[in-house]
């Protein structure tokens, strides 16, 4: 080993190998020599441009500043998605970052909520949630120590910038060029690094010897599957999308504290509002609309002039089988995709990042850790994958073949079960490791339609006074709240100039 550090390269420079390049840099750069290729030519995918909370976990360990990333990447904040169309056409629903109302011992508010809703004496289950009400009405505030509530939308190529100087800062090595080819140890059982990854041969005759090889070169998967052929889990049948289309345009109006999830026929359109323009795009199934139709309907949809060309996207959902293998760790697209619809790909780039800081060998890799990082990975992508089915498979839409398939196709187990719990008597469930929480499982289930038929019987031992007094407190409050909180594009002109 080189000076006694180990050698980590880093294959590709988009938001993933510019975030694992930061948090590598900035952590354990005393005792890692990291170095990152990355390609002009090839460029990078271009999109992911909202988050979700945990993103503040990743900053808080890099000692990130949140105004300076926000004014450097043109950011605002994001308290949740919007859901248009989702459960039927004209019918909208917000997924909010916040917690709703108050728990008891025995149960979930959405019990209380339940019965007050059928004494008429509960309103929308959004006016129960301060970020609920907040992203309604347009408005924002930090709440000192509580990172929870928000998230932000970015500039992805600005952030893989602003990372860019935090990694080089803390000695990261960037090398501009194309790697032509990968290659590996012998090949031999019995031989420790049987197969394992060598060097990576640039186009320029440039030779990157390596310990560790992290592969971030997007949908190609250039170590893991097109050198190590890991393998693919396809997940197309409960994931159905495999394309989008994406486009910018100038902003129109005042961004607003949430994304815009936008249901069409055969796929769903986003909306993402930055200070400086608005990201648009569609994804969709290719087998109920051509790429040429998606692109007009995109066109046809986005308020605003377009600042690039409509640009087209193939993908596949799903999850390769191994996320490290021998000494290559996929992250990124090359790790997989769930589609974009709940914004969790950066949230698992940043997870892999922390699970191999977590698993980082000390010298050769540990077959033991590498088994725990796969299962652990497959475990999260499973939960996450779960989630969004739910919005395609529990809807009302039957208005074309796309949403007659959703609805009709088979779905996973583990999500069966939760929507029978849920529909039959309202009970929800976090796994401890589990992103989505119980307040985001309610609020997507009752927003596609899916009822409980029966609350928890607790509740009913509350007289329907104190009931009504419980709801109204949490209510009022909430609006107090609100209220307080000024308009969201005040507060982010204002927070960006603070710094
Ligand atoms: P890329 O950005 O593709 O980067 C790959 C890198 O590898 C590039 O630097 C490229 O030059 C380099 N490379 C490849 N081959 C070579 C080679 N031979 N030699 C040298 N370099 C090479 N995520 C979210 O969290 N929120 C969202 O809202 C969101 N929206 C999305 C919408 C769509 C339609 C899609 C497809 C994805 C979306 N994502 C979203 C996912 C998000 O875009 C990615 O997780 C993120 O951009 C990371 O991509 P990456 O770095 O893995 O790959």
């Amino acid at each position: 080993m080189q000076n006694n550090k180990q050698r980590v390269v880093i294959a590709g420079g988009g938001t993933a190998g510019w975030m694992t390049a930061a948090a590598l840099g900035k952590l354990m750069g005393k005792q890692l020599d990291v170095t990152l290729i990355e390609s002009d030519e090839i460029g990078t995918v271009g999109v992911g441009e909202a988050t979700i909370p945990t993103l503040h976990l990743y900053h808080r360990l890099l000692n990130i500043n949140e105004a300076d990333m926000m004014a450097a990447t043109n950011a605002t904040f994001k308290l949740g998605i919007m859901f248009e169309n989702w459960r039927d056409v004209g019918k909208d629903y917000l997924h909010s970052f916040g917690f709703l109302g108050k728990d008891c011992w025995a149960c979930g508010f959405q019990h209380f909520w339940l019965k007050g809703r059928e004494m008429g004496l509960a309103s929308d289950i959004g006016d129960y949630c301060a970020e609920h009400l907040a992203a309604r009405e347009g408005r924002f505030a930090a709440l000192a120590g509580q990172d929870q509530n928000h998230a932000y939308h970015f500039d992805a190529s600005l952030y893989a910038k602003f990372l860019r100087g935090i990694a080089e800062m803390h000695g990261v090595k960037r090398i501009e060029g194309k790697i032509a080819e990968v290659q590996q140890h012998v090949f031999d059982q019995q031989h420790p690094q049987n197969g394992f990854i060598k060097a990576l041969l640039l186009e320029s005759g440039q030779l990157l010897e390596g310990d560790l090889f992290i592969d971030c070169t997007g949908f190609r998967g250039l170590l893991i599957e097109q050198t190590l052929m890991t393998g693919y889990d396809d997940w197309t049948h409960w994931l159905p999308c495999d394309s989008a289309v994406a486009v910018q345009t100038v902003s129109t109006g005042t961004p607003v504290p949430y994304t815009r999830s936008i249901s069409h026929p055969a796929g769903w359109q986003w909306r993402i509002p930055l200070q400086s323009r608005v990201g648009n795009g569609l994804v969709y199934c290719s087998k109920y609309l051509s790429d040429m139709d998606a692109k007009t309907l995109l066109k046809a949809n986005v308020q605003g002039e377009m600042l690039t060309e409509p640009r087209l996207i193939k993908f596949r959902t799903g999850t390769r089988r191994k996320h490290w293998n021998k000494n290559c760790i996929a992250i990124g697209l090359s790790s997989g995709f769930l589609e974009p619809l709940e914004s969790t790909s950066i949230h698992l780039i940043q997870r892999s990042i922390i699970r191999l800081l977590q698993m980082m060998p000390a010298g050769a890799v540990v077959q033991a850790d590498v088994d725990e990082y796969n299962l652990q990975t497959k475990i999260e992508m499973e939960n996450i994958r779960d989630f969004i089915i739910l919005h395609y498979k529990v809807t009302e839409r039957d208005d074309s073949a796309f949403w007659r398939h959703c609805a009709a196709m088979e779905i996973p187990p583990s999500l069966a079960h939760r929507i029978e719990m849920f529909g039959e008597a309202g009970k929800v469930y976090k796994f401890a490791q589990e992103l989505f929480g119980e307040s985001s499982w309610i609020q997507v289930m009752l927003g596609q339609g899916l009822t409980p038929k029966q609350h928890h019987p607790i509740v009913d031992l509350m007289p329907q006074s104190e009931l009504a007094q419980f709801l109204g407190n949490i209510k009022t409050n909430v609006a107090r709240q609100v209220q307080a909180w000024p308009p969201h594009y005040d507060f982010v002109q204002h927070y960006c100039k603070s710094r």
